[in-house]
């Protein structure tokens, strides 16, 4: 099959790259590189079934394809808040376009959701007949409510045009090839422990999230893809919940770091709890999350050690 990935040269998107090639499909890595790297699929390059193209989803496209893995999105929240606009624009302008390029060619498209389509929950854990609990005019809505517009626009294109579609409402990801810079928890803790810097916990480190493994998310949303009934939104994610206090002390144990937990004002906003419900992914797609959080922080801790030294 073509394949296209939006948001293929980004942390997710990269990943997925490499699943699609290896399973013998023609892959089109879209990206506008605002949070992308080239070198995440610089790898990817030589083989003739990859082209990777550099365009803005915010602009119409046309191309013939089989399969859409809309990922483009700056998923870090210094990212999205950088240009709040631009974020909506590329949630819902993105969504548009790509969802008319499947009503034209019949493609089917998969929609990279989130977990923050939940905001702040009052429910716990969070399953997906939960409405949310979604602050519409703070600093993260451009991304929440914008991934909530999108998922309007895929359900309504599904009824109306009968685009075959699928939503995955990715939880808290991690693993190799985050950016350094990128701001999320995950990375800004391994690469302050790896530099002996102190490390920034916001708030009093109490907040939990549910950390999955890359590869576990990739494989899930494969599934999805290539199950056949078109379907509404489906939690991906790992459901063991940690606080991120005790993710400070995993990723300070692991690194043998000498850096000191400095406590730092909470983020607005900050959501308090998540976790995935993961019932429905088990049933429909017959997966689980299979990578424990220390054996994912290791390879993720010995990915950015490789990539300092270099740097
Ligand atoms: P990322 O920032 O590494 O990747 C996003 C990619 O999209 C980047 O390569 C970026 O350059 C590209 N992009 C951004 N705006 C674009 C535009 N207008 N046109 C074309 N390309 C554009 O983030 P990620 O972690 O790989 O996330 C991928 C997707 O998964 C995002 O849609 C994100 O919302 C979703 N998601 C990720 C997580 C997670 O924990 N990683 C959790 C929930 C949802
Ligand atoms: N966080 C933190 N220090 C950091 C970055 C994030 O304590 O350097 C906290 C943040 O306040 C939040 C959690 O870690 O409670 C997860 O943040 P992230 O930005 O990774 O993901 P999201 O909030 O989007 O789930």
């Amino acid at each position: 099959m073509r394949v296209l990935v939006t948001g293929g040269a980004g942390f997710l998107g990269s990943h997925l790259c490499d699943l699609l090639i290896k399973q013998g499909h023609e892959v089109i890595c879209l990206d506008n590189f605002f949070t992308g790297q080239r070198s995440n699929v610089e790898h990817l390059l030589d083989y003739k079934r990859f082209e990777l193209l550099r365009h803005d989803i915010t602009e119409p496209i046309l191309l013939e394809v089989d399969r859409v893995y809309n990922l483009a999105c700056p998923a870090s929240p210094i990212h999205y808040q950088h240009n709040p606009v631009k974020t909506i624009k590329t949630n819902v302008m993105g969504a548009i376009n790509m969802l008319g390029l499947c009503r034209r060619t019949k493609a089917r498209i998969l929609q990279a959701s989130t977990s923050e389509v939940y905001g702040d929950p009052q429910v716990h854990p969070q399953n997906e007949s939960y409405w949310g609990h979604v602050n519409p005019i703070g600093i993260r809505s451009c991304y929440d409510e914008g991934k909530r517009v999108a998922e309007t626009l895929f359900m309504d294109y599904h009824r109306q045009n009968e685009v075959d579609i699928r939503i995955a409402r990715i939880f808290n990801t991690y693993g190799p090839r985050m950016h350094p810079s990128d701001g999320r928890v995950v990375s800004n803790f391994i690469v302050q422990a790896l530099r002996n810097e102190d490390i920034s916990l916001f708030g009093d480190g109490k907040q939990t999230r549910s950390f999955c493994y890359v590869d576990d998310l990739i494989r899930a949303l494969n599934l999805m893809m290539e199950q056949e009934q078109s379907i509404g939104p489906v939690n991906v994610g790992n459901p063991i919940e940690f606080s991120i206090m005790e993710l400070a002390n995993l990723v300070l144990e692991i690194t043998g770091s000498s850096s000191k937990i400095v406590f730092m004002p909470v983020p607005e906003d900050d959501p308090q709890q998540r976790q995935p419900d993961i019932s429905l992914a088990k049933d429909l797609l017959k997966w689980k999350p299979c990578t424990q959080l220390r054996k994912g922080l290791e390879q993720t801790v010995a990915y950015f050690e490789q990539l300092l030294t270099k740097n």
